[in-house]
């Protein structure tokens, strides 16, 4: 009897003979991203770098920086994190050698990083020298009723760009760092929540400068791209003109989902069950690409970007990412790349070989 593990990795090999998806995995830290590795990840397709503020030290800078009452508190609390960034970023390019990692820019629903007791304020409001109510009140003008739709993705960089600039300091440091160690990292910078040319032109500014500013510092060449996040309708279908700031797109399928179907990612479960039964839905279009809706989107987005860049590099970084049918969509679709969490890698490389088979 074969032991298994050599079935599998036969069978994988296969299907990375005839697959032409390349596979990602969506992965924020190091050892998330061996993982990946080991499963046969080409890439990282999505660090979503709000995950890497939730630990000790890093929520009290993070908090210190929304919470900030003017820009020098603002710079002070950002200063903290851009130590952290930087060994964030070198300790995932490291892991990941030679393959491609899309860093993605702050998108923080903003109430998953605020103290909500009582205790948790006063601890805040203590570290920061503040008075209780001061930070209560602060934190009470923050309020969102729909975070979700509110200061999220690239509004937030508009709004305060030194948290974009130090972002990609710490990325081009980390990679001028794995330069001079000899491993060459071309980071691939992601705008999140762009839903017009503008927001991305302004975005990538700001990335531009910063990181010209850190080759030119560090004396060191290191190449990087930029590009956007497609999750929000208006920017599916203005892909044409969005592609012309852009070097790479992908397909942020939750968003998207939510947005074009108005249907919460978070509150649908009351009645997706029923929309199911009745053949609404056949399946649940945050598990699966919904075709008929968000599909065509991405069929639009995918040949209005091509209009303007014919090499425009794209993926999907979703959940459907790692759906059978939504990667036969891709594979049909012309994406280079799906990206899923690691777990489903696997699964990934056979659905992209099977598309490939049948297509
Ligand atoms: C998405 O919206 O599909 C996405 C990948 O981003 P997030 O899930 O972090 O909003
Ligand atoms: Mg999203």
């Amino acid at each position: 009897d074969a032991p298994s593990w050599e079935v599998y990795n036969q069978l994988m090999l296969w299907a990375d003979r005839y697959r032409r998806l390349q596979i990602r995995a969506n992965a924020d830290q190091p050892d998330q991203a061996a993982v990946a590795l080991t499963f046969g990840a080409e890439g990282i397709g999505l660090c979503r770098t709000e995950h890497m503020f939730f630990g000790g030290e890093r929520i009290q800078a993070m908090r210190e920086m929304i919470l900030a009452d003017d820009l020098e508190e603002r710079n002070t609390a950002i200063s903290k994190l851009l130590p952290y960034q930087r060994e964030d970023f070198y300790g995932l390019f490291k892991t990941m050698g030679s393959h491609p990692v899309t860093i993605r820019l702050l998108d923080p629903p903003l109430h998953e990083f605020l103290p909500h007791s009582d205790e948790e304020i006063m601890r805040l409001a203590i570290g920061m020298g503040k008075p209780y109510e001061h930070v209560k009140e602060r934190i009470a003008a923050l309020h969102e009723f729909n975070p979700m739709l509110g200061l999220r993705g690239c509004r937030l960089g508009i709004l305060h760009p030194e948290i974009t600039i130090m972002q990609v300091q710490a990325i081009m440091e980390a990679a001028c760092q794995l330069r001079q160690e000899g491993l060459e990292v071309v980071p691939e910078i992601m705008v999140p929540l762009v839903s017009t040319l503008k927001e991305l032109e302004i975005t990538a500014e700001i990335i531009h400068k910063t990181a010209r500013s850190v080759i030119a510092e560090q004396w060191i060449g290191v190449k990087y791209l930029v590009g956007t996040m497609i999750e929000v309708p208006r920017a599916a279908i203005t892909s044409a003109e969005i592609a012309t700031a852009a070097d790479f797109f992908s397909y942020g399928t939750n968003d998207l989902t939510q947005m074009t179907l108005g249907m919460s990612r978070d509150d649908s479960g009351q009645f997706l069950p029923t929309y199911q039964q009745h053949d609404i839905f056949p399946r649940n279009p945050f598990e699966s690409i919904d075709i008929d809706g968000v599909g065509r989107l991405i069929t639009l987005s995918a040949s209005e970007g091509r209009s303007v860049k014919p090499d425009l590099k794209l993926g999907i970084c979703g959940e459907h990412g790692g759906d059978p049918a939504s990667v036969e969509f891709c594979h049909k679709t012309g994406l280079n790349y799906v990206s899923c969490s690691p777990y489903r890698v696997p699964v990934a490389r056979l659905a992209a070989a099977r598309a490939a088979l049948l297509g």
